[in-house]
């Protein structure tokens, strides 16, 4: 047995095997956005994945008989397809990374394949998949990164939004991550999927391949490798325990979130697919005081549809009836990058072109969206909110782009509902002009991640940075009563959906400041009921 420490980011036990996620094992399929490059890169893989595939053939003749090993062969052939290499060439030259260009257009051959109604031509559809994903693992230098079958403890350095979008949520019992910070997107998953992670952890990676069993105590921030019996009983004791509070806490399940003196808040879960708003419901959200929309951004190759979103949208507003829904609009960029938006490399991500930043300046990218928020208005009682506001003029510019989005689904006979708009407070700037925001807005929402980090001026993802990230600062502190009072003598909401939002410690202070809104991950819903009914203010 061997153990260590890391900063804790969610309390319980996950008891478990452990798979290692190497960043050098996978690159992620990002364009270097120059196609002459995209496209070597895309011709020396092909390359590699023929020598592969004669090696199986080979392999396969020998193992298996000339029979078998002709399906090999027809990949080999799939590989020299006219059609197939024009589709690739087109899609680079068209901004995509070589990997993305070889997979999406085997998967749309694969897909003219399948709808042909013809058994063999049906059957090849498999093989082309096959062959694509063969080039895009070569290009992506995927070798070694397999998942086993059931549940698992994902160990890494680090994890970026885009890579845990595609884990198997469901599957995962814990994060341990060398790398990363309390307010990190992993960390923020993790509470969302009530499940026990460390960052900053000192586990060798080494160590996680090695062993048979790995376990994590989010109560202590502590982990072990390979637990002996003794360390084994006492951590599924504590599993125990555990689940016997999260029981109690039943007791406050469909209550009101009023305190002893009659003071109510909503309390509304942070999500970020539709998924999510199930989770939300399960947790006894009150509403969704943050959708994150950019999720659905993220882990793909294309920009999602009109259609896609509002689907998605959709199905948030009818999961969560007449509760409230804030969606917030995209927050792309920082830590939060996605391939296909031709977005420039930057010095400083998070003081650059991010959130509202770039739906401003890509209207292309923000008209799509904001359409689908209003064609989903009629299913349900939706609000929209921009992030990274800094300047009263872009909430206006904003405004005008949600009733021209408006006017002309009107005037194409599409319904819409009145969408209340509201600001994200994390920049200092939007907190010290809250009061002159707030003749512009329907509410507010303070997201105390970025508001800590660019108030304190702290990378809230550098893990070295870990004691001046005080989210607690007086600085913040001053910033938050000045956002609640100027809300509340303009006579409109003010909520927190920062991961402060959560916190035991300022559940009261929050209150007693003038915020009428809590959101938070569903798990943490109930706990902040029990607070708040059991409170005096
Ligand atoms: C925040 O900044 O507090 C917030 C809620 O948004 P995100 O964490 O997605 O940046
Ligand atoms: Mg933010």
């Amino acid at each position: 047995m061997k153990q260590g420490k890391g900063l804790p980011v969610f309390s319980g036990v996950a008891i478990g095997p452990a798979v290692v996620y190497r960043k050098s094992q996978r690159v992620l399929p990002v364009s270097s956005g120059d196609p002459q490059l995209e496209q070597s890169k895309f011709d020396a893989a092909r390359e590699t994945a023929r020598q592969q595939l004669s090696q199986l053939y080979e392999k396969a003749k020998a193992e298996l008989g000339e029979d078998k090993a002709a399906i090999v062969e027809v990949q080999m052939l799939m590989l020299d397809d006219l059609d197939y290499l024009d589709g690739v060439a087109d899609a680079i030259a068209g901004g995509a990374a070589a990997a993305i260009a070889a997979l999406d257009t085997g998967e749309s051959f694969a897909q003219i394949f399948a709808a042909m109604d013809d058994e063999y031509m049906n059957a090849r559809s498999a093989d082309i998949r096959d062959m694509s994903h063969r080039v895009y693992d070569i290009l992506c230098g995927n070798t070694g990164f397999q998942l086993p079958e059931g549940s698992f403890l994902l160990v890494a350095e680090d994890l970026a939004p885009s890579e845990t979008i595609q884990l198997p949520r469901e599957r995962i019992l814990a994060f341990v991550t060398r790398q990363g910070s309390s307010s990190s997107h992993t960390a923020i998953l993790a509470r969302t999927l009530n499940i026990p992670s460390l960052v900053q952890a000192n586990l060798p990676l080494e160590d996680a391949e090695n062993c048979e069993v790995l376990a994590v105590d989010g109560f202590t921030g502590t982990w072990y490798t390979d637990p002996d019996p003794e360390t084994l009983a006492m951590l599924k004791e504590k599993q125990a325990a555990a689940a016997d509070a999260r029981f109690a806490l039943e007791a406050y399940r469909g209550k009101k979130s009023v305190t002893k003196s009659g003071k109510s808040v909503l309390l509304c879960a942070n999500i970020g697919s539709p998924e999510d708003a199930r989770a939300a419901l399960a947790g006894d959200a009150e509403g969704v005081g943050l959708m994150r929309s950019e999720f659905l951004y993220l882990g793909r190759s294309s920009l999602p549809t009109e259609e896609e979103l509002f689907d998605a949208y959709r199905t948030v507003a009818e999961i969560m009836g007449q509760r409230p829904v804030v969606i917030r609009t995209l927050d792309i960029g920082a830590d939060k990058q996605v391939s296909y938006m031709g977005l420039e490399k930057e010095e400083n991500p998070a003081l650059g072109l991010r959130g509202l930043r770039i739906c401003l300046t890509r209207e292309e990218i923000f008209l799509p969206q904001l359409r689908a928020i209003y064609r989903a208005s009629a299913y349900g009682n939706l609000s929209v909110m921009f992030p990274m506001v800094a300047s009263l003029w872009e909430l206006k510019a904003a405004k005008a782009l949600c009733a021209k989005v408006r006017a002309e689904l009107t005037a194409e006979g599409v319904e819409t509902k009145e969408v209340p708009i509201g600001v994200m407070i994390e920049t200092p700037a939007a907190a010290v002009l809250a009061p002159e925001l707030a003749k512009e807005a329907a509410f507010f929402s303070v997201g105390t991640n970025d508001l800590t980090q660019y108030t304190l001026a702290v990378d809230r993802q550098n893990a070295k940075l870990g004691d001046f990230y005080d989210p607690y600062h007086p600085a913040l502190m001053a910033l938050l009563a000045h956002i609640a009072k100027s809300a509340n003598e303009a006579g409109i909401w003010a909520g927190i959906c920062g991961e402060l939002g959560a916190d035991p410690k300022m559940t009261e202070t929050f209150l007693k400041m003038g915020f009428t809104e809590l959101s938070m991950a569903p798990g943490r819903i109930l706990e902040t009921r029990k607070l708040v009914c059991e409170s005096e203010v």
